[in-house]
């Protein structure tokens, strides 16, 4: 049977069609507090975006999220877990530093803010799940020990996984620094022919894993975290990956992270999408590009693969933006995620979620 995907438009008129509004409202139709019990400690995963980025969630979508949860019963937390890569959100002093100047403050959101896996992240609890590539996955001790769980997401492009949405803020999002270590295993490769020795790879690296030698960049192995953030920037499209052998799999691990971040708390998750301001790359970047097509609306879900399935449908409907990232797909029903990487087949996240059990790929969706 399909699952139900709510969807509210960004149209407004009046008050009650605000977009704060449409958020609790949506959070209500989606029925996504039927989870939450009377002292639940729930967690409200969201992204607060790498410095330099603002593509991010508002966070008065977020306080109007927390307000729902407190109705229902719950105790709200915000919380992320910190990042494999160096950055401005390695460490929750930084991380928090980060969330606070982006918005994400008590006086704003009226919750507090815990990051999940603790000051450099440790704290990881694991989890058994018994799937392909993962007996166990470790997942942030703060997230897998909460109570019920919402998921607030920014859906957009990303450099190796095609889009993020809610699989890719549970399974990435989720994993503890070690658990995003075990997703993470590809390792890209310099095409010597295109390289210019321009040097703008080595800027954005988080670790420091290129070397410069004779006019020409080569990536350390054995330092790549395989974040793949210097494919997206080299202006030579030098940097590429074995796309057929490196991309399935880790497509196929987020998803098993994603499984093992759902497994002690069925029943009592929801999630949210906001499908606006869709740049081509994860707000982990130190900034945000131009969108890739106009805002869609916001969507709320039970169910991660059919939220993330129906968001996929409603950008690819949409003319793409010339001024932006695409490189093709810009008519209204193309791809525009394989428009703007071809070789990146984002849907196996979708697929490989269904296969585990995480949710359904088909959708019913009602518009509120
Ligand atoms: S960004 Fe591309 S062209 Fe510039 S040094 Fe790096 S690999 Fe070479
Ligand atoms: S994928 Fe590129 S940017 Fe990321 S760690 Fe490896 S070499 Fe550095």
């Amino acid at each position: 049977m399909a699952s139900k995907v709510y969807f509210a438009s960004l149209r407004a008129r009046s008050r009650s069609e605000s977009r704060t509004s449409k958020v609790g409202r949506l959070f209500t139709a989606a029925g996504l507090g039927d989870g939450i019990r009377t002292g639940d400690l729930t967690a409200v995963k969201i992204h607060f975006g790498e410095m330099g980025s603002d593509a991010f969630i508002n966070p008065i979508y977020v306080r109007e999220v927390v307000d729902r949860i407190k109705e229902a019963g719950g105790k709200p937390f915000i919380t992320d877990s910190n990042t494999l890569y160096t950055g401005s959100r390695h460490n929750s002093v930084d991380h928090l530093e980060t969330a606070i100047a982006h918005g994400f403050d008590y006086s704003v959101v009226r919750a507090p803010l815990i990051i999940s896996d603790g000051l450099r992240g440790r704290n990881v609890c694991w989890v058994d799940i018994n799937a392909k590539h993962f007996k166990k996955v470790r997942i942030a001790a703060d997230i897998h020990n909460a109570d019920s769980l919402i998921v607030m997401t920014h859906f957009k492009g990303h450099e190796t996984a095609g889009f993020g949405g809610a699989i890719k803020n549970l399974g990435m999002g989720c994993g503890s620094a070690y658990g995003k270590m075990d997703q993470h295993s590809v390792r890209p490769k310099v095409d010597p022919v295109k390289c210019t020795g321009c040097g703008t790879c080595m800027r954005i690296c988080p670790v420091d894993a290129h070397i410069l030698e004779g006019g020409k960049v080569f990536i350390r192995d054995e330092v790549c975290i395989g974040c793949g953030e210097c494919i997206t920037v080299c202006p030579q499209e030098a940097i590429g990956l074995n796309w057929s052998s490196e991309i399935p799999p880790f497509l196929e691990r987020i998803a098993e992270y994603a499984f093992g971040a759902t497994r002690n708390k069925v029943g009592r998750m929801g999630f949210i999408n906001f499908v606006t301001r869709v740049s081509p790359d994860c707000d982990c970047f130190p900034w945000s590009d131009n969108p890739i097509v106009p805002d869609v609306g916001i969507l709320a879900s039970k169910d991660p693969v059919a939220l993330d399935a129906a968001c996929y449908d409603l950008v690819n409907r949409q003319p793409g933006f010339r001024d932006s990232k695409l490189k093709g797909g810009w008519e209204a029903g193309e791809d525009k995620f394989r428009g703007m990487r071809p070789k990146v087949d984002g849907r196996i996240q979708l697929r490989h979620g269904e296969e585990l059990g995480l949710g359904n790929l088909e959708y019913e969706l009602v518009e509120i």
